[in-house]
């Protein structure tokens, strides 16, 4: 069949999931096609060739299959960013506000070295409150945050705005 040629073209849009009225950006038809998974890792990537990254910190869940595929691509170490209560080791945790509650995500504290160059992945970018938080919890082990890279960016949500207002390089594919 007609092979697709940009990121848009893989992602499915589910109306009214996980609520009424919410468009959820599906990315698992990006990851489910050869191409399309080819295409967004290379994507991701391309800007931090030859960058000094010495970790890839994953955002639960999605951005660990992105994350680790990146990770290897670039030939660092991934560490995964997960929601509360999942990691085994001693942990920190940093909290973000979400639209009528809180969340908490968490990292081991022995994951990144101080002075490490890290470079953030997660699928999609939207108030960039869980990425914020992710970014908190590097720089408190002592990582230097050297991008945030995402499949999707929501512009109306202000996530990249927020993101670059912290002084953080923001990548996304497609808007
Ligand atoms: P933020 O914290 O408001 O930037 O929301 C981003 C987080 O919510 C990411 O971890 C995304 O995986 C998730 N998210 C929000 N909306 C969507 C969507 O439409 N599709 C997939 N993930 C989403």
């Amino acid at each position: 069949g007609r092979v697709a040629t940009t990121i848009r073209d893989y992602i499915r849009t589910i109306p009214d999931f996980p609520h009424e009225g919410i468009m959820f950006r599906d990315v698992t038809t990006l990851m489910g096609d050869a191409r399309g998974f080819r295409m967004a890792v290379d994507m991701l990537v391309h800007p931090y060739a030859g960058r000094r990254i010495d970790h890839v910190a994953g955002l639960e869940a999605r951005g660990f299959i992105l994350g680790g595929a990146v990770a290897h691509q670039l030939s660092t170490g991934f560490t995964p960013i997960r929601k509360k209560g999942k990691l085994p080791a001693r942990a920190i945790a940093e909290e973000y506000t979400l639209e009528y509650a809180t969340a908490v995500v968490e990292m081991h504290d022995d994951a990144i070295q101080p002075g490490e160059g890290v470079l953030l992945v997660d699928d999609l970018l939207a108030t960039g409150g869980t990425a914020a938080a992710g970014v908190r919890l590097i720089e408190r082990l002592g990582g230097v945050v050297i991008g945030c890279a995402f499949v999707i960016d929501l512009p109306d949500l202000g996530g990249r705005k927020r993101l670059e207002g912290m002084g953080l390089d923001v990548h996304a594919l497609c808007e």
